[in-house]
């Protein structure tokens, strides 16, 4: 089905033509009908199948210029914020709605000017509350809320503020809720806030077409420069790399650059220029590799990438689904590859239970020593703290 094919503002459709989206993808033609119809939405989609589109269509369809804040997407990443508040700008640029894209780590002048103006805020829970606290937000005109990586959003970390924004809310208001990954529980727990959801559940895993998963047997010792041996040999477009913490991250990118690789770390250690400016140098492809943690990379849409590592094996399933939703964007293809030693194994066939995942073959890997100073505690090595 195409977007041409539906009931909404002309202007919306214009926009979307010139961003060259014309056929809509499986959960946007699921969710956008009903998105329209005002419906309370769940909708759980594969990484990289266009979540964005999905809600952002009907809550612009729904939104008018100078109508006060009429609608609210909150969500866990400062990046994530600028990602899809910068989509949701073009999808409305002929609508000429103004959209205030928030979060922390940054001055609050410029957010509140923004918003005095914004008929959209696009925002992380934290500063979406001291700006509620401080009197510069109201939310009381909202009809449309929005919790983009729903899941994350409702869990121990954040649900606490995440009430007390719906809280400020009306009523009844239209709430939609998206991510890759939905547990019942989560699900449980949205419904107290959502009125008789229509629930999407499109593909939930990249085909393997187009997605490989393949794990190397590696000694513990022998990971770093194992890592560096398959970067040389996959020669990938771009690469993230998964380690545990932000410790690890570090000493990775340390361990990469070492060897001549151009890597960058990400991990909320970071300024929040300084996470800018290392996303914007890897989406220009100046940074080839970026060692990543879990939580910087979640939700981020970057063209290109061809390859996942997991240089530390994933917390849960879920994270496993979060890191390789990456690559293989939007019908690219891509590799998820994991290095495991004996300890990995057990936990990550857990993990991975329901992915076919094949072992790859070191023909000509030699382990080179590995020159560098070690961390001295090595702690990121030490026995995972999920080992409960
Ligand atoms: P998700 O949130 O599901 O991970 P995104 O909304 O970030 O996915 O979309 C992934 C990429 O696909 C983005 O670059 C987006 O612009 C593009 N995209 C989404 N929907 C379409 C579509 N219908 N046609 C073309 N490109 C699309
Ligand atoms: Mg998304």
């Amino acid at each position: 089905m195409k977007f041409s094919e539906l009931k909404i503002d002309q202007r919306i459709l214009k926009a979307l033509h010139e961003m060259r989206f014309i056929e809509m993808t499986a959960i946007q033609e699921k969710t956008i009908p009903p998105g329209l119809a005002g419906k309370d939405v769940i909708g759980e989609a594969m990484t990289g199948s266009g979540k964005t589109a999905a809600f952002g269509t009907p809550l612009i369809h729904g939104t008018s210029k100078g109508g006060g804040i009429q609608a609210l997407v909150v969500l866990p990443t400062r990046e994530l914020a600028n990602q899809v508040g910068n989509e949701l700008k073009k999808f409305s640029k002929y609508v000429g709605l103004n959209t205030a894209i928030v979060y922390g780590g940054v001055g609050y002048e410029q957010q509140i000017m923004q918003i005095r103006q914004a008929e959209i805020v696009v925002g992380t829970p934290g500063r979406l509350l001291d700006h509620m606290r401080q009197g510069a937000l109201r939310l009381g005109k909202v009809k449309i809320l929005v919790l983009d990586e729903a899941d994350r959003m409702l869990d121990m970390g954040f649900i606490d503020d995440i009430k007390q924004i719906i809280s400020q809310t009306p009523q009844n208001r239209q709430t939609m809720l998206f991510s890759a990954t939905m547990p019942d529980e989560i699900v449980r727990i949205a419904r107290r806030y959502m009125r008789e959801p229509v629930r999407i559940t499109t593909e939930r895993h990249i085909s393997k077409h187009l997605l490989k998963h393949i794990y190397y047997d590696v000694r513990r010792d022998e990971k770093l420069s194992l890592l560096s041996h398959l970067i040389e040999k996959e020669k990938p477009s771009l690469a993230i790399v998964f380690t545990a913490t932000r410790r690890a991250a570090d000493f990775v990118d340390r361990y990469l650059k070492s060897e001549n690789i151009e890597s960058m770390a990400i991990h909320g250690g970071h300024t929040q220029g300084a996470r800018e400016r290392i996303l914007e140098g890897f989406h220009r492809g100046k940074i080839h590799v970026l060692v990543a943690t879990d939580v910087a990379a979640r939700g981020l849409d970057i063209k290109n990438v061809s390859h996942v590592f997991n240089y530390d094996i994933p917390k849960n399933a879920l994270d496993y689904t979060h890191r390789i939703g990456r690559t293989a964007r939007f019908g690219k293809t891509g590799k998820a590859i994991s290095l495991l030693c004996n300890e990995d194994h057990g936990p990550f066939r857990n993990i991975i239970r329901y992915i076919s995942i094949e072992k790859g073959h070191l023909e000509d890997f030699k382990a080179k020593p590995v020159h560098m100073q070690r961390d001295r505690d090595q702690s990121h090595h030490a026995p995972r703290r999920w080992h409960r």
